[in-house]
């Protein structure tokens, strides 16, 4: 397991918020809904 000192970043966009479509444009992650973090309701582990 990899510890980093930030929230973690979102897989899906990488923490842009944000992904990129293949026909064109981008549209908010669904992943963390444009937050670019992982969403897990303040679970700490
Ligand atoms: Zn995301």
């Amino acid at each position: 397991m990899r510890n980093t000192l930030t929230v973690n970043a979102c897989p899906y966009c990488e923490g842009h918020g944000y992904v990129q479509l293949l026909l064109g444009g981008s549209e908010t992650c669904y992943g963390c809904q444009g937050t670019g973090s992982e969403q897990e309701e303040d679970n700490e582990h």
